[in-house]
């Protein structure tokens, strides 16, 4: 397809959940905005709907320092386009939280095969509203069915998927529960799509992307993998923080009486480093997501 015939499909799809946003939830969209390529091309999509929207971003504490600059940059935009937007600080167990107090609390990083992080740090107040996710089927294997609009799961095996260009009635069952539903609007975007919309459009993205950074996560994500050495090498001071966080992980373990394979820090760091994980990350909204986009 071509890309003014998916960016007409993504509009469609805006303007039609906007509808049900305003007569189930009488509220507008809520984008999730991340700062990462994705979430951009949903930003100015929903601009060019003419929808109404208002925009969340849920700081993680991890972010890069170039990301939180752009959000900032991004969110200074919205105020003079007159667009409600808010920035979420994470919060566990009713507590201000972070990367750096989770690890010990949790005695365990963020490994592929346990993102409780995500959850944590990137869980916003989406609840009961018709979110908006840049959220892509090419994006890895665990996306590839993903759907135009999901009812919220707490597994990816019991979410249920609408097939909304459709008209598929059965959303009709959630929204009036008023449920939280995802909707996708790019779904079916390629990344070469992404790339040149975004280009067409002028539009100013994150600058990790010019820096040679092919995701915007976390500092560190276990889902960048190997990437995790370059982004230490720029970024050293999340090494330190992570390898604090560590430290006194292993001190916590210790202190509940839990297993522990590691002496200290520099031991978790080379066992975390190696990466072998596997996949099944959670977000909050019940789906998989990856690290970044
Ligand atoms: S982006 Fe990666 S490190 Fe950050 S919260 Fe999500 S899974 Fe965890």
């Amino acid at each position: 397809m071509i890309l003014l015939d998916l960016e007409h499909k993504a509009i469609a799809r805006l303007q039609e959940s906007a509808k049900l946003s305003e007569f189930y939830y009488q509220k507008p969209l809520l984008l999730a905005y991340s700062g990462g390529k994705d979430s951009e091309v949903c930003l100015e999509l929903c601009r060019r709907a003419g929808v109404p929207f208002e925009v969340i971003h849920n700081l993680t504490t991890a972010d890069a320092p170039e990301t939180v600059y752009h959000v900032r940059k991004v969110f200074r935009r919205l105020e003079l386009e007159g667009v409600k937007w808010e920035i979420l600080h994470p919060r566990y167990k009713g507590q201000p939280t972070s990367m750096w107090t989770l690890i010990p609390q949790k005695c365990l990083p963020p490994i592929r095969s346990q993102r409780w992080c995500c959850q944590i740090l990137k869980e916003g107040r989406g609840k009961n509203r018709c979110v908006v996710l840049g959220v892509r089927s090419a994006e890895s294997q665990n996306r590839s069915d993903t759907g135009v609009a999901e009812l919220y799961g707490r597994t990816r095996a019991n979410r249920q998927v609408f097939d909304f260009d459709n008209g598929d009635e059965r959303i009709i069952s959630p929204c009036q529960r008023k449920a939280t539903i995802k909707i996708h609007p790019i779904v079916d975007w390629r990344d070469r799509d992404v790339w040149q919309f975004l280009q067409d459009a002028k539009v100013d993205i994150n600058p990790c992307y010019s820096m040679g950074f092919r995701r915007v996560g976390c500092v560190g994500c276990p889902m960048a993998g190997k990437s995790r050495y370059t982004e230490f090498r720029q970024w050293p001071k999340f090494e330190n923080l992570y390898r604090k966080a560590f430290a006194r992980m292993v001190e916590e373990r210790k202190a509940r009486g839990k297993p522990c394979q590691w002496k200290n820090a520099d031991d978790v760091f080379r066992w975390w480093m190696e990466d072998k994980n596997l996949d099944g990350q959670m977000d909050l909204w019940g789906g998989e997501i990856g690290g970044g986009t």
